[in-house]
């Protein structure tokens, strides 16, 4: 098995294989996919002196979580607003405070581990697309009152000054926040799990399962695994194998490309370490790497299998469009990953039966929700605390198949188009004000 053509699998640190999983094994708890979320619970499980075994059907980091843009931000895949209307303001700004730590267990364990190969780099730059900083200084307040968590507010000439588009006005900079290369990141949790004396099987995709009774049973093609307790997390890879888990998601593809070298072109549009995201929703996200010798831009999303080419290109024309001065900027690469997404657009996290636990659709905001979903559900399963029940109300709730698809499509669509009136209604308010 071998890593899709990524900037990551590229600029790899370690090429460690590791083998199959071959006749009768038994550990205290088997974990299903070596992403960020079975790779955390996984290792929170070891440090804690558990036997774990990970199988995954692939290599370590073989699905989004070794494809992302490498953001590392509080929040979740939907807004505070949307979460507070389902849970309550007090139950939506502890599961913020969540988010928070998840973030922060990253830095942690980067600094914990000495993981220099994850190359983080501090600072995240949201900026809007439309004049509207009242709004942004009212979020930078509500954040600083209610979790003591401060954000720095730009107007639009500080924005500009770093990121030389007209397309832009104001922002938030958020010091804490930071990015990585996530699939170094994961290859040294794969390492200290090993160390602690866990093992990790790759190319053992589990094709079959019983999950009844005390000792759950995964059959891979060469091997058996019992454990009293398993946890599922297959994201947005997940099949029919595990029935409810696979009818409760909505797989939606992304796009991210690398560009080519070239060191002074990209200096003159961004000017800045920070990671960049706008404000729209699915909008364009993009960072330097290697010390601005390259640019990594990503965005799009699609309920339908697209060429990532030809993604490439729409990617390249957002970039374009934001970035006229880079019009000579070669892409280099580009792919796509699946991410796992629910209805509710938030975490799947829980005990499906005694001893089964699920850890999943972490959609497009997954670097610190796995983080504290693999947090919490260790910790639930080592009986520490009951944490995970906070995302009790966000259940495994069926996700409408091919119908879920389609209205996921659709709704994005509409999105793009609000996001795209919002714009040219504040363009055109722009020109009748010069
Ligand atoms: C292109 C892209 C950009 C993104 N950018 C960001 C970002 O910048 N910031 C952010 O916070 N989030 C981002 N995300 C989202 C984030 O990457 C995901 O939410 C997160 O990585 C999900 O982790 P996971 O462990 O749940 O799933 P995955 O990383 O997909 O891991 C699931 C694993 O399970 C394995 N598996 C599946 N079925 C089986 C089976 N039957 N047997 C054994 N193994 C199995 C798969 O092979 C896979 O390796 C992005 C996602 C993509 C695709």
């Amino acid at each position: 098995m071998a890593y899709p053509d990524t900037y990551y699998a590229r600029t790899l640190t370690d090429r460690k294989t590791r083998p199959p999983l071959k006749g009768e094994a038994r550990c205290d708890v088997a974990v299903v996919g070596a992403g960020l979320a079975g790779l955390t619970t996984a290792l929170q499980l070891a440090r804690a002196g558990l036997h774990v075994v990970v199988l995954e059907a692939q290599v370590v980091g073989f699905g989004a979580s070794g494809r992302n843009g490498g953001f590392v931000t509080p929040g979740f895949a939907t807004g505070g607003d949307t979460i507070a209307a389902r849970v309550g303001g007090e139950a939506a700004r502890d599961l913020h405070r969540l988010s928070i730590e998840g973030m922060d267990f990253v830095r942690d364990t980067i600094e914990a581990l000495g993981i220099s190969a994850a190359q983080p780099r501090a600072g995240l730059l949201s900026v809007l697309r439309y004049d509207g900083g009242d709004a942004l200084k009212a979020y930078a307040d509500q954040m600083a009152r209610d979790h003591g968590y401060e954000l720095q507010y730009l107007r639009g000439e500080d924005v500009r000054a770093v990121l030389k588009s007209a397309r832009y006005h104001q922002g938030l900079r958020d010091p804490n926040a930071f990015h990585i290369h996530p699939l170094n990141y994961l290859r040294c949790l794969a390492d200290e799990i090993e160390r602690l004396g866990g093992k990790i099987h790759e190319s053992s995709e589990v094709v079959q399962c019983d999950l009844s009774g005390p000792q759950k049973m995964l059959r891979t093609s060469q091997g058996t695994l019992r454990a009293p307790q398993i946890v599922l997390a297959t994201g947005g890879y997940t099949g029919p194998v595990f029935g409810q888990l696979y009818r409760a998601f909505l797989p939606i593809a992304t796009y991210v490309m690398v560009s080519e070298a070239a060191p002074r072109l990209i200096a003159q549009a961004v000017a800045t370490t920070d990671a960049v995201g706008d404000n729209r929703r699915a909008g364009d996200y993009y960072r330097l790497v290697e010390s601005g010798n390259r640019l990594l831009w990503g965005g799009r999303i699609t309920t339908r299998a697209a060429s990532a080419d030809a993604l490439a290109r729409e990617l390249r024309r957002e970039m374009v469009g934001t970035y006229p001065q880079l019009a000579g900027l070669k892409t280099e690469l580009a792919w796509s990953g699946l991410m796992s997404y629910a209805r509710h657009l938030m975490p799947q996290i829980g005990e499906l039966q005694s001893g089964v636990w699920y850890c999943t659709a972490f959609g497009g905001h997954g670097l610190n929700t796995t983080a504290i979903a693999g947090k919490i559900v260790a910790e639930g399963i080592l009986g520490a605390s009951d944490r995970y029940r906070q995302f009790a109300p966000f259940g495994l709730s069926w996700a409408g198949g091919a119908g879920g698809l389609a209205a996921a499509q659709l709704t994005y669509w509409k999105l793009q188009a609000q996001d795209w009136w919002r714009e040219r209604r504040a363009t055109t308010k722009d020109k009748v004000t010069a």
